[in-house]
């Protein structure tokens, strides 16, 4: 399941004149799956699409609304490269208010495309050619690609799943070198759903600050976590602020995927090399969407928000439990996030072949765990914030093609 473009795909003439970078990288499994099942329900097959992490609900209406009235009223022009006043001023609102950081909306924040392009711009601002990257392994299908694309380094280091799939202290360093230059982890975590506690942020920060490393948090399912978890920013961590680059968005808890909207928060000279990244690379975020995601940042969480968060937990909880009741498949509740981390070793396929008969003979679609590292293996990540008809009707058909 894994195609890339193929030098026969190409066109003539060996590699038909694409670059290596592409030639050379996996396709994003996540978006890939999601476009094919989306191309098979267009062609009336009644695919259960569990791929991508896009929850069934439209943005609420209140966002929309104002993006609209934004839009009707003139807002249709480029904005500031690092986003408009408004937008960070809301950014900020939000760092304080739900997250404990004090930031300058002058200096410290810049908007962006959702957390990729977030990604992509604090990589141009600190990382050269050569230097590494430390991740984790399973990991998000796009960090890979998106750092050797600008000629970094990927460097994996397993999770251990007996920790709850957490690095232990001593690999992470082990992996560190002198071309390191940041560590890059995710929490809530894509694809297993872990939560990390001040203390292990701590471990992180230790490595980091003992060997003079940025951080890259991604933290873009940071207002889910369950069973009473919360939430902890490493920037807030003592010594942290000053080396970490934040990521936030609003595609996946307010269901804004569409918009493409989200910010980083990092020091002034990363925001001020991020910013003349944003001005070559696509000059600035929609104008419009930023005057929807400023209230939907700025604004505490209203019921629209609050309780669709609290129904998402139900729903992770009903679909890991149907998960882990399945023959050959264990599958625990997450941490935060909304994918099932489902450990299918005891069927005796591989995740890719698992997932691709899924899809063709059931027509359910997931991602496999392979996708996400070589320690994904044995994983299948399903996402389950889907409608609860969805949810059933994927549940009986994993029990047709299981059972
Ligand atoms: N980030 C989401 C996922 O892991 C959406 C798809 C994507 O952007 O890769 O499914």
């Amino acid at each position: 399941m894994n195609q890339r473009v193929s030098a026969e795909q190409a066109g003539t003439g060996g590699d038909g004149g694409i670059a290596r970078r592409i030639l050379e990288s996996p396709t994003s499994a996540t978006v890939r799956i999601a476009d094919l099942a989306s191309t098979l329900r267009r062609q009336g097959v009644k695919v259960v699409d569990f791929s991508a992490g896009r929850a069934s609900e439209h943005t609420p209406e209140y966002i929309c609304r104002v993006a609209s009235e934004a839009l009707l009223g003139g807002d249709t022009h480029q904005t500031m490269a690092q986003g408009t006043p408004e937008y960070r001023a809301a950014c900020a609102r939000k760092l304080l208010r739900e997250n404990g950081l004090e930031a300058d909306p002058e200096t410290e924040i810049v908007a962006t495309f959702g957390c990729k392009n977030g990604l992509t711009l604090a990589l141009l601002a600190i990382m050269n050619p050569g230097d590494e990257l430390i991740l984790e392994d399973p990991g998000f299908v796009s960090y890979a690609p998106t750092i050797r694309f600008l000629g970094g380094v990927p460097v994996t280091v397993p999770l251990e799943p007996e920790l709850g799939h957490r690095w232990r202290e001593e690999r992470l360093r082990a992996a560190v070198t002198p071309r390191t230059k940041a560590i890059l982890f995710c929490s809530p975590h894509n694809p297993t759903g872990t939560v990390h506690t001040p203390e292990e942020l701590d471990m992180i920060g230790r490595v980091a600050s003992d060997h003079g490393l940025y951080v890259i948090s991604d933290e873009i399912y940071e207002r889910v976590t369950w069973g009473g978890r919360s939430h902890t920013c490493i920037a807030t961590r003592p010594g942290m602020r000053e080396r970490t680059i934040t990521l936030m968005g609003l595609t996946k808890t307010a269901s804004m995927g569409g918009w493409r909207i989200g910010f980083a928060f990092a020091p002034p000279p990363v925001i001020e090399a991020m910013v003349m990244g944003q001005q070559h690379l696509t000059t600035c975020v929609g104008s419009f969407t930023q005057a929807g995601a400023a209230v939907a940042f700025g604004e505490p969480p209203p019921p629209a928000l609050t309780e669709m968060w609290k129904e998402w937990e139900e729903r992770c909880a009903f679909m890991t439990s149907a998960l882990d009741a399945l023959p050959g498949v264990s599958c625990a509740m997450p941490e935060g996030g909304f994918y099932a981390w489902a450990d299918i070793t005891g069927t005796g396929e591989s995740s890719e072949a698992l997932a691709e008969r899924l899809l063709k003979d059931h027509h359910i679609a997931v991602v496999p765990g392979s996708a996400f590292g070589d320690q994904g293996e044995g994983y299948l990540r399903i996402t389950c914030v889907k409608s609860w008809e969805d949810l059933k009707e994927g549940v009986k058909r994993l029990k047709e093609a299981l059972g």
